[in-house]
């Protein structure tokens, strides 16, 4: 099969580990028979230097275009003191905004040979961890009104959370898929012992749930599932959460596996298009030197072909070759540990995953 792939290398250390996914991805063309056929766009920092804009039209024709989306990473403190309009974060939240990008997926698993950077106890650790948060992209109390007035006790802030049914009813059907790929468990989690939005969060999720009767379902109030995946993280298959509970849960979950240069993430809307990318950063102090760990970008590749493309065998096998790798104990300097056998560079990571990703 052919897939157009429109990937934005961005800024910092995006291009270097962006190439090692591509590496990764014609090892898997060639092992399985698909082309990949790839259009490098611009965004982020790079573009406003190169054509004045961190998202050229072109850009997003491109996207929109494309089977796909791989991103490495924009921003960086170069274009900080920019205008708004010109900050290579608005660039990515134009282009999730143009796509229809309104479902966050972030798998947070813990390798089994990574156990020891987790800050969990032992005990915990041991059990492992191995979930996927589906967060909502763009709605809530991020996109609500807001707003300031001054009030008898001086000024007054407000940000508001407001959902439609429309708006739970896609994330949960997105949540109820994912959990359908996996152990078909989910946990909704909401505030729904004090927030009208959350009640009705729980209504549309309860009567989604009727079209998924193989899924386990339970709701969890926010504040006990921040508390729970510290005390049990091995309960979670998949979360379901507010564009805000999200985002907090989702660094949570994140830290616990150990490394921000481990995790991957996929943006989804309706269409099969989504956009993958690592959850990390550009990372630009350690840009250009060779020591940028690529497993998150790489397995940002594994997820597109899973999501996107539906090459499940083929995704396996990227995650079965970053395993093989790390049981071998080769590591890159930021998740360098007491089992490591061999220290890599970001291109030799990518080399050996590659090598692997052909043999199993
Ligand atoms: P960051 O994730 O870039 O870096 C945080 C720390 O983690 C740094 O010490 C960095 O060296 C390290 N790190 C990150 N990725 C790594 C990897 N693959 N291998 C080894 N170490 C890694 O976060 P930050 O420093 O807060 O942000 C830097 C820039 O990235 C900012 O301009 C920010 O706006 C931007 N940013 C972009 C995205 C995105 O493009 N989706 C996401 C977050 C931050």
């Amino acid at each position: 099969m052919k897939f157009n792939i429109a990937v934005i290398k961005g800024d910092g250390i995006g291009g270097e580990i962006i190439d090692q996914a591509l590496k990764v991805l014609n090892a898997i063309g060639e092992r399985f028979g698909h082309t990949f056929s790839v259009a490098s766009v611009l965004m982020g920092g790079c573009a406003v230097d190169e054509v004045g804009t961190p998202l050229p039209k072109e850009t997003v024709d491109i996207c929109l275009k494309s089977d796909s989306v791989l991103l490495g990473a924009v921003g960086g403190p170069k274009w900080d003191v920019l205008p708004s309009e010109l900050r290579p974060e608005t660039g990515l939240l134009g282009l999730r905004s143009a796509m229809g990008l309104y479902a966050n997926i972030r798998p947070a698993a813990l390798f089994a040979p990574m156990r020891s950077a987790c800050p969990l106890r032992e005990d915990i650790a041991e059990k492992g961890l191995d979930m996927v948060i589906v967060r909502e992209l763009t709605g809530g109390i991020y996109f609500g009104k807001r707003g300031r007035h001054v009030s008898k006790d001086g000024i007054e802030a407000f940000d508001t959370e407001c959902y439609s049914e429309k708006e739970i009813k896609r994330i949960a059907k997105v949540a109820f898929e994912t959990a359908m790929l996996r152990k078909r468990k989910l946990t909704s989690v909401d505030k729904a012992n004090v927030l009208e939005s959350s009640r009705l969060w729980r209504d549309v999720v309860h009567k989604t749930a009727e079209d998924y009767p193989d899924i386990e379902v339970c709701d969890m109030l926010v504040d006990n599932a921040a508390m729970q995946l510290i005390r049990e993280p091995s309960q979670f298959d998949v979360i379901l959460a507010s564009n805000m509970f999200g985002d907090i849960l989702s660094d949570e979950a994140a830290m616990i596996t150990g490394s921000i240069g481990l995790l991957a993430s996929a943006s989804l809307g309706d269409s099969k298009c989504g956009m993958f990318e690592p959850i990390h950063g550009s990372a630009p102090d350690i840009a250009g030197q060779d020591i940028a760990n690529p497993v998150a970008a790489i397995l940002s590749a594994a997820m597109m072909l899973r999501y996107s493309f539906g090459l499940y065998a083929e995704a396996d096998t990227i995650e079965s070759a970053v395993d093989a790798t790390l049981r071998a104990g080769v590591r890159t300097r930021d998740i360098r540990d007491a089992n490591t056998s061999k220290l890599v560079g970001t291109t030799e990571m990518g080399d050996m995953i590659r090598a692997i990703a052909y043999e199993i």
